[in-house]
């Protein structure tokens, strides 16, 4: 970060304007907002700035800024559109160690604007140091169209009701209120607005209610793969325990107070033994929190959900499962394939390649027909053993294979192999992140080059 972005107070602070054109009128239009002093130095002012001096908004001087002007000022815009007189003007603030913007002349000025939505109290400031005005426009657009006009006023009448929400006990609690009294506002659905006051009895009621925990599946990694509700869900956890395999990004989502606990890997232990994490999750619904549960993909594929719900219904906690999308769905729509096809494979197994005994058994007849497709999750390791098992039931040498590692992410890789090569290809391309195999499917032609594919469909 070049620039790092602030609100700076304006309440009783004088910013200084020098230019009386276009280029300062564009900038004073902002200023007029803010509870700034404002003062305007120009030997010739636009007759708009002459309104506002008279309606008593600012104060026009009919000269250039000098040393004094800038005495106590917070801010100082040079918007004469005469780069000397900018530079100039911009040396005596450095020299008075004020704040200085030149206007468009991002790599001379001290501070940049940024572009702003305004539904004041709430203000979005966008930036993008100077490198995309295009996007920062369209993100501003972007914005615009999102937040509600009335924004400004809910919250607003939110803020006032603030010392009766006190009411409600500090953390979850009073959370959960302001959640409802905002509810459907950002989600194009905003409606009338509640009733501040029922709506915190309700709430007064529920205060002594008891935790949940919710199973989440993560998706395949991609923060664009989360499901709204799964986004939902990490708005209102408490508590996120989450898989090795869910990335920083998603983790990013949850509360910024929300306790985050890896189960999988350093911290909590190499393997966190399932026990532990029953504990765990149980302990802190017990507590009255939200839990949110993250697993890698779908939360029911190869995940012990089973024995995670048996533990909360053993302590007598209220559950809820939300799907993910899983490795398999990412790995097939990165091939460009369908994971069944009429007069092909009217079956699709998912598969594991280790189970708790080690390399895992299946039916092995059935995969090795022709046209079976079957998903493998980890499967990297067993891949010489399916092989073995495959082949010695009379699967195909020639059989497609495809191996998809790190699925539906940015740094996806699609081998794409036969039942004979597999083995080796995996081998060769040092795979290090999760893969997920795809028996009986190539990669379609035109959906080889997977990056640039997800590039469009962006
Ligand atoms: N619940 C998960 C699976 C967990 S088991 C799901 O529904 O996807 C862990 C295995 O999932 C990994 O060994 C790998 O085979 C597969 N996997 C998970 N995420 C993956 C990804 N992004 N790309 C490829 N395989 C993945």
């Amino acid at each position: 970060m070049k620039f790092f972005p602030i609100f700076l107070r304006t309440e009783g602070a004088r910013i200084v304007v020098s230019g009386g054109g276009e280029t300062a009128l564009a900038k004073l239009r902002l200023l007029l907002k803010t509870e700034a002093r404002i003062a305007v130095h120009a030997a010739e002012a636009d007759p708009r700035i002459l309104d506002w001096q008279q309606e008593g908004k600012l104060i026009w001087h009919p000269r250039p800024v000098s040393a004094t002007d800038l005495d106590g000022a917070r801010l100082v815009y040079a918007a004469s559109d005469d780069a000397a007189e900018d530079a100039r003007v911009a040396a005596l603030a450095r020299e008075a160690g004020v704040l200085f913007n030149i206007v468009d002349n991002r790599a001379d000025s001290a501070f940049i604007t940024p572009a702003l939505v305004d539904r004041a109290p709430v203000v979005v400031a966008i930036g993008t140091e100077g490198a995309a005005p295009v996007l920062a426009r369209r993100i501003k657009a972007g914005l615009e169209a999102w937040l509600p006009a009335g924004l400004g006023a809910r919250v607003r009448e939110a803020d006032a009701f603030r010392p009766a929400a006190e009411a409600l006990p500090k953390g979850r609690a009073r959370r959960r209120f302001w959640d409802d009294a905002f509810a459907g506002l950002l989600d194009g659905m905003p409606g009338p607005a509640p009733q501040l006051a029922p709506l915190l009895e309700t709430h007064k009621a529920a205060a002594t209610a008891a935790g949940e925990v919710l199973f989440v599946g993560a998706g395949p990694g991609d923060p664009d793969d989360l499901t709204l509700r799964a986004r939902r869900a990490l708005d209102r956890a408490d508590v996120v325990i989450h898989d090795r395999l869910v990335p920083a990004p998603i983790l990013e989502l949850a509360r910024r107070e929300a306790e985050i606990v890896e189960a999988g890997k350093t911290g909590f232990g190499p393997s966190t033994p399932q026990a532990d994490i029953n504990g765990l999750i149980v302990d802190r619904a017990a507590r009255g929190l939200v839990v949110v549960r993250l697993k890698a993909g779908d939360p029911s594929v190869f995940g012990r959900l089973d024995e995670e719900i048996e533990a909360c219904e053993a302590a007598g906690i209220a559950w809820s499962v939300v799907p993910g999308l899983t490795a398999a769905s990412a790995a097939a729509a990165s091939l460009g394939q369908s994971l069944t096809r009429r007069g092909r494979n009217s079956e699709l197994r998912v598969l594991t390649g280790h189970d708790v005994k080690g390399l895992a058994d299946h039916d092995w007849a059935a995969l090795a027909r022709p046209g079976a497709v079957a998903a493998i999750y980890m499967g990297k390791r067993a891949a010489r053993f399916i092989q073995g098992r495959l082949m010695m039931h009379g699967a195909e040498a020639a059989t497609p294979v495809s191996v998809v590692e790190n699925a539906g992410r940015p740094e996806e890789r699609i081998l794409s192999a036969t039942l004979g090569s597999l083995p080796a290809e995996i081998v060769a391309a040092g795979l290090t992140g999760p893969a997920v195999i795809l028996l009986g499917l190539a990669p379609r032609a035109a959906a080889r080059s997977v990056p640039a594919l997800r590039e469009v469909a962006r």
